[in-house]
């Protein structure tokens, strides 16, 4: 596998490996054993795009879609969730798209409102999610509603979160719009994009010694950062003539994931 894009190899696996489910490596470089499908169809949700074939997780991912799909299905006009991207069936790099995604615990969670869930295969290749940001990202648009800041606070209140990403804008509405406790206004991690969708990041369950988790946000509740990011769009700093040039990206190689992303590869 000497000099082969890890992501060729993962991108080729159609299905979960017969293993324990245990995620190897890091968000942005690893890989999952034993990842289970979520039902393409639920009581609550639908997952979106199953030509991609994404829907796949931790069974502590599945579990957290099952019960929180079940809490926007009480807000008014939420039917449930639509489901994005989680992982590959082995998680890995992917041949389009996300860095992250690679161990079975992000999810892509649709901003547009279900209204129905028995949309066919292709309505969930044709229908789109739609944007809920204006001024760049600044602020929300005029389909933001309270129901959203309720999505994404039951979402931020599981214990197993331990970050969402949301356009900056988002953030800082429901840092003016929460009256009572704040506390999970500190998962709420403001990005670029995340406009059409909202990414939940879950930490590493419970054993999974070989799963790396990101350094906790900083303590608060992350609102003067986020009014800090919003004049920034509004009035772009000039750019500074000392930072680092980017680096260009490596391709991820086996070499770079954690050891056991062989076996998973690997495994029947
Ligand atoms: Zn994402």
């Amino acid at each position: 596998m000497q000099g082969v894009q890890a992501k060729q190899l993962f991108g080729a696996k159609d299905a979960g490996s017969r293993q324990s489910p245990l995620p190897y490596g890091s968000y942005a470089k690893g890989c999952a054993a034993g990842s289970v499908a979520l039902p393409e169809t639920g009581p609550t949700w639908q997952a979106m795009r199953l030509s991609r074939n994404r829907n796949w997780g931790h069974p502590e991912t599945i579990d957290y879609i099952r019960s929180l799909s079940a809490k926007a299905a009480q807000q008014p006009g939420w039917a449930g969730l639509y489901i994005g991207d989680i992982s590959q069936p082995r998680g890995g790099p992917m041949l389009t798209g996300h860095r992250s995604h690679q161990i079975g615990l992000d999810i892509d969670i649709w901003m547009l409102p279900p209204k129905r869930l028995d949309l066919s295969r292709q309505d969930r290749e044709n229908i789109s999610s739609i944007s809920m940001r204006r001024s760049n990202g600044a602020y929300v648009n005029d389909s933001w509603t309270r129901a959203h800041h309720e999505v994404l606070k039951a979402a931020a209140s599981d214990p197993r979160t331990a970050r969402i990403f949301v356009f900056p804008g988002a953030k800082v509405q429901m840092c003016n719009d929460e009256k009572g406790d704040r506390s999970w206004l500190r998962k709420i991690r403001p990005w670029w994009g995340h406009h059409y969708h909202f990414h939940v990041r879950l930490s590493c369950p419970r054993g999974a010694s070989g799963c790396v988790n990101q350094d906790p946000p900083p303590a608060g509740d992350g609102c003067a950062d986020a009014e800090q990011w919003v004049r920034n769009i509004l009035n772009p700093p000039p750019p500074d003539p000392n930072a680092p040039k980017p680096k260009p990206r490596r391709e991820l190689q086996m070499a770079d994931l954690p050891r056991q992303c062989i076996n998973v590869l690997q495994s029947p």
